[in-house]
């Protein structure tokens, strides 16, 4: 029996490289097929921004990650609900992912990662998170000041009223700088959360595919051991989640320990990372799909991904440059614009510059991934 004789979710190994453990695959969902290893785009609001839908369409950008968190809050699942769900409400016909709201909430509390190894560690939990009980998280809305509750229940809720084809249990986001004892204690609840959002899911599977979340920080045993529990659930894959890390070396050694540990049949997503430089380094672990918001936010700083590294479009050097972004690249913003257009529009504080360099960033993403599957299939990476 094929995997995917279980419609309307599966996941399809086509090739697994001789050199290394990445693979190529299939995910199938019931708005289109994912074709894996790839590049997951994210757009908070349901938009990417500066891009619509039908230029998504025409990029053939497989999968898009939505944000729980910032449409509960705006417009609220109550109006995605009537217009049909997320799908309808954004008008895009291929695969949604949303995630739990719960990294929102953690990590507009904590200000990333990054911002909180700059405080070294010294920033309490203070901000939009006020209180976080067995039963949930309880914040403060960014939009408006009320307070919110977020449960696994609520959470699973909100994704069953927006409909998207993978979604994701709750989870709490433990900082990276956090005593073991209490990195447990956190471990311990984000597995009762995950196992309440599962049974939640299970209740109303609405053709909607669940990932388990993998936690435990930067520690091995405890990342084995959340492993080992929620594999032994019927989650349909699972997703990489927390600190992972405060630097590639680490990164890469910790997801080295982790992804043959992972069931290798079921497809997996690390959450938040799609910088070239770590995905270079992580796409031979074996993981299916990536998100992030980096390259579309680079596009609008002005960095351009090229085959020949990044440039730094804002700079004076491309005043006169009449060459596209990419000579290789076959983009709508490479075959019309050239670097000095580019160059102009970022310098007169034109908002088309956005569009055209976001449109250039994902195609490159997308056309690099689409590299990467070759790759594997030749046994090359
Ligand atoms: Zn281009």
């Amino acid at each position: 029996m094929s995997p995917c004789d279980s419609f309307p979710f599966c996941f399809e190994i086509l090739h697994r490289s001789s050199r290394s453990r990445a693979r190529v695959g299939k995910i199938r969902t019931p708005h289109g097929t994912i074709d894996t290893p790839n590049f997951v785009a994210v757009g908070t609001n349901g938009t990417i921004k500066a891009l619509d839908h039908a230029t998504l369409q025409d990029l053939k950008l497989q999968l898009l990650f939505c944000n729980t968190y910032h449409l509960m809050v705006q417009p609220g699942t109550e109006t995605i609900s009537k217009a049909g769900g997320l799908h309808r409400f954004i008008q895009r016909s291929l695969p949604l992912i949303t995630d739990s709201g719960g990294f929102q909430v953690f990590s507009l509390a904590y200000g990333g990662v990054a911002n909180e190894l700059k405080s070294r560690g010294t920033k309490k939990r203070e901000g939009s998170v006020l209180k976080v009980t067995e039963e949930g998280v309880l914040f403060r809305s960014y939009r408006d000041g009320s307070k919110l509750l977020l449960t696994p229940e609520s959470s699973i809720q909100a994704q069953k009223e927006m409909g998207a084809d993978i979604i994701i249990p709750l989870d709490e986001l433990p900082p990276y700088h956090i005593s073991k004892e209490n990195l447990i204690l956190s471990l311990e609840r984000t597995h009762r959360w995950e196992e309440r959002s599962l049974k939640s899911h299970l209740q109303n599977p609405k053709n909607q595919a669940i990932y388990g979340v993998i936690h435990g920080g930067i520690d091995q045993g405890l990342r084995q051991k959340s492993c080992s529990f929620l594999s032994s659930l019927p989650f349909d894959g699972f997703a990489i989640g927390g600190s992972i890390g405060k630097n590639r070396e680490e990164m890469t050694e910790l997801l080295s320990f982790l992804t043959p540990r992972l069931p290798q049949e079921k497809p997996v997503h690390l959450l938040g990372i799609g910088d070239l430089a770590s995905l270079t380094r992580l796409l031979p672990l074996g993981i299916d799909t990536f998100d992030s918001s980096y390259p579309t936010r680079a596009a609008r700083h002005g960095y351009l991904f090229t085959m020949n590294g990044t440039l730094d479009i804002t700079k004076g050097i491309y005043r006169s440059d009449f060459s596209p972004v990419d000579p290789e690249c076959s983009c709508r913003t490479c075959a019309h614009s050239h670097r000095a257009y580019l160059h102009h529009l970022f310098k007169a504080k034109e908002i088309t510059a956005l569009t055209l360099c976001t449109l250039h960033n994902l195609h490159f993403m997308i056309e690099w991934m689409a590299k990467v599957r070759r790759a594997i299939c030749a046994d090359l990476l």
